[in-house]
């Protein structure tokens, strides 16, 4: 199955693609971690990437969209994948459909992980007094910041999926397992439709 997880940063999208990939056999594909890998690499992209990224901003929408062609292309992604911060925009939405139709593949569900902004700093700052914020853009400066650019650039995919009969969405305020027992459910929901 091919799924889609869209949401804001810290919805929880990466902590449910990693558990439907456990138990699925689906491939969790995170653009940000694929981001994150370049930049470790110390590669060309990697050094275009990591000031957009500290700086909260989004990459540009071609190379992105080359980045996931690319990938879903590769065997391990036969049994399915789970798309984990792709698409961003509605430019990459656009472009996700046209490729999956050219490569003959199917989107099974569009899930939206709907969580308050407010929570979302809530939970950063917890991240952060509990020493587990990882990341260079862990931090509630650039978390305003990406929250802003995800309700201008990102949730207008939102009513783009919503308007193709193809939006569920799921409330990413209750627990960890609460939302993987609803995710579960739209997808053996997705299976038998
Ligand atoms: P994430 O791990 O999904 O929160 O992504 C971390 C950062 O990587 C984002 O804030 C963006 O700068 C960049 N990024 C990840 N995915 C995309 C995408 N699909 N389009 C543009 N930029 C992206």
């Amino acid at each position: 199955m091919n799924v889609i997880l869209l949401g804001p940063p810290g919805a929880g999208k990466g902590t449910q693609a990693q558990r439907l990939q456990e138990q699925h056999g689906m491939k969790q594909l995170s653009t940000g971690e694929m981001l994150r890998s370049a930049v470790a690499s110390g590669s060309e992209l990697g050094r275009q990437a990591k000031g957009i990224m500290d700086a909260g901003q989004l990459m540009p929408d071609d190379l992105m969209v080359k980045m996931i062609s690319d990938r879903i292309a590769q065997p391990d992604c036969a049994k399915g994948f789970i798309l984990d911060g792709f698409p961003r925009t509605v430019r990459q939405a656009e472009a996700l459909d046209e490729m999956l139709a050219t490569k003959g593949l199917k989107l099974h569900a569009v899930i939206e992980i709907k969580v308050k902004d407010e929570v979302l700093v809530d939970r950063i700052e917890t991240r952060i007094s509990q020493s587990q914020a990882v990341r260079s853009d862990d931090n509630v400066e650039t978390l305003k910041k990406r929250l802003a650019v995800y309700h201008a650039q990102t949730a207008p995919i939102l009513p783009y999926y919503e308007a193709q009969n193809r939006l569920i969405t799921v409330d990413g305020m209750k627990s960890i397992d609460q939302v993987s027992g609803e995710i579960e459910a739209i997808l053996t929901a997705a299976v038998q439709g």
